[in-house]
């Protein structure tokens, strides 16, 4: 199958979902395409196969309701695709592994709202069964998963403590909270939380305060070493200063099981694989789709909404999703007057920008975090590669993570880089300094997994299951 439409919007989350009702509202025609089952994005899914947010807070569930009625109200003027990954994008034509096998659709306006991806945490032994990231942990406890033994949870900013008040709700116990953040840094974040209007987040915030009476709870701490096994791990933990540079030895743990992560990124495979222009931000190390006030990238036809440009929430998102959607529209040449809405969305963008800002500042690791892993630290988890591989590729002439690539094969297994490229240049900056230059993996097809027949152009209806 080949269609055309006036926009194509890729990924169904807040922002994706904005975007289509702004272009429904004027009349452009659109398809709306996820690799998940469901709309809402990763947060905001209401309900998949039956299976319900049980163990969600109040707040959230009751902004995915808000959403999925926003969804149904309007998703009879357009074509909806989820279970439909976008494996490539060229020329704003999107090949899609889907349930009826290989799909290509082209936009004459795209919409690129893919959301985030978490950032690493390293330490000692960090890929070991039972050890999840915090948005990971957090929507397996949603969906229902059962915590039978105390549950570790490291990092910072409101995810963290949406996991501390789902664990609760859940019936589940904490082992210990690590705020990765200062109490200053989070009397800041609040601040700004209070500014941009999130105030879901403040009331999820507010909630977890009250479970972590009797909890351990520390802040300026991370984990620096997990022994052991799922069900039955020791954790070693440091102080550190405001650059993330070891202090002292905190306290020793004992969990089932660890949720962590510091920082998410924008997850930008495909607008590099449409060469979009980038920038990169050597404090946080996070590297951004570069957009113009009405969220156009540097190519043209296409736009950037959501986390997938910057990190600043669901409320965020809809906020980018909403002014995509009339940019795009406007310039199609089917909207009119709506400058003055589109102003009123660019001040509330800013607001959230100070959100972003401030999240960015204290969740992403300081120069000291980098400085202190050790030769045996594995970085790229798919290969393998450790810090020891990365200093035997510097030395042998590596300048930036395509040297590295080269050399050692970092980033080239099953996530294609997704999870290393987050902090890779951070690392290529601790262990090369001035010598190091960042850069982006060049981008490739498929972006994600493909199956082989969709590639040979075969008609391959999948099973439900496929599909997460
Ligand atoms: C693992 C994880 C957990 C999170 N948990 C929370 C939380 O508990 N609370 C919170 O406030 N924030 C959380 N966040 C941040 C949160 O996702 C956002 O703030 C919000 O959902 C952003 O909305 P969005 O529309 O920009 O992106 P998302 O909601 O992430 O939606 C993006 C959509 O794009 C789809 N997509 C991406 N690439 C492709 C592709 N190639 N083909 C097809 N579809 C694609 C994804 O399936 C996804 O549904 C989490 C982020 C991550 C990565």
């Amino acid at each position: 199958m080949n269609k055309k439409y006036d926009i194509l919007i890729l990924g169904s989350g807040p922002a994706g979902i904005h975007a289509a009702v702004a272009g429904a509202q004027h009349g452009a025609s659109m398809a709306l395409l996820d690799m998940a089952r469901s709309p809402g994005g990763r947060v905001l899914k209401t309900a998949e196969d039956g299976r319900d947010l049980a163990h969600t807070t109040g707040a959230e569930l009751h902004s995915a309701q808000k959403l999925q009625n926003l969804f149904n109200s309007h998703s009879s003027s357009f074509d909806y695709f989820p279970g439909s990954t976008v494996v490539d994008l060229v020329d704003r034509q999107a090949v899609i592994d889907g349930p009826q096998g290989q799909l290509t659709l082209s936009g004459r306006k795209v919409i690129l709202a893919p959301g985030a991806v978490e950032a690493p945490a390293i330490f000692h032994n960090w890929t070991t069964p039972g050890i999840y990231t915090l948005g990971g942990y957090n929507n397996m406890i949603k969906r229902g998963q059962k915590l039978t033994r105390p549950l570790l949870a490291a990092g910072s900013g409101p995810l963290l403590y949406a996991l501390a008040a789902n664990v609760s709700k859940s019936g589940g116990k904490l082992a210990g909270l690590l705020d990765a953040a200062s109490f200053a840094q989070n009397v800041d974040l609040g601040q700004t939380l209070l500014g941009g209007g999130y105030f879901d987040k403040l009331m999820v915030v507010n909630k977890a305060f009250f479970t972590l009476l009797g909890t351990t709870w520390k802040h300026r701490c991370r984990i620096s070493a997990v022994e052991g096994e799922e069900g039955d791990f020791t954790i070693r933990t440091v102080y550190m200063d405001g650059n993330w540079k070891t202090t002292k030895p905190g306290p020793v743990f004992k969990a089932g099981a660890v949720a962590v992560s510091y920082g998410l990124h924008p997850n930008t495979d495909l607008a590099r694989r449409c060469e979009c222009a980038h920038s990169y931000d050597p404090i946080t190390g996070i590297w951004s789709t570069i957009v113009d006030d009405f969220m156009r990238a540097s190519v043209p036809g296409i736009y950037l909404a959501g986390d997938g440009v910057e990190i600043k929430g669901y409320e965020g998102a809809a906020i980018d999703g909403r002014l995509a959607g009339l940019a795009a529209v406007t310039d199609l040449g089917l909207g009119d007057g709506l400058g003055r809405e589109m102003r009123a969305l660019q001040k509330k963008r800013r607001a959230c920008g100070t959100f972003a800002a401030a999240l960015s500042a204290c969740s992403e690791p300081g120069d000291g975090y980098f400085a202190e892993l050790a030769d045996d630290m594995v970085i790229c988890r798919c290969e393998n590669i450790t810090i020891r591989n990365i200093r035997s590729a510097l030395a042998e002439g590596a300048r930036d993570r395509n040297g590295v690539k080269k050399r050692t094969r970092m980033g080239m297994g099953h996530c294609q880089g997704r999870y290393c490229g987050q902090v890779v240049d951070r690392i290529l900056a601790a262990l090369a300094a001035s010598d190091h230059i960042p850069a982006l993996f060049g981008p490739r097809t498929p972006v994600l997994p493909v199956r082989m027949g969709v590639l040979a152009g075969l008609e391959m209806p999948v099973d439900e299951e496929f599909r997460s």
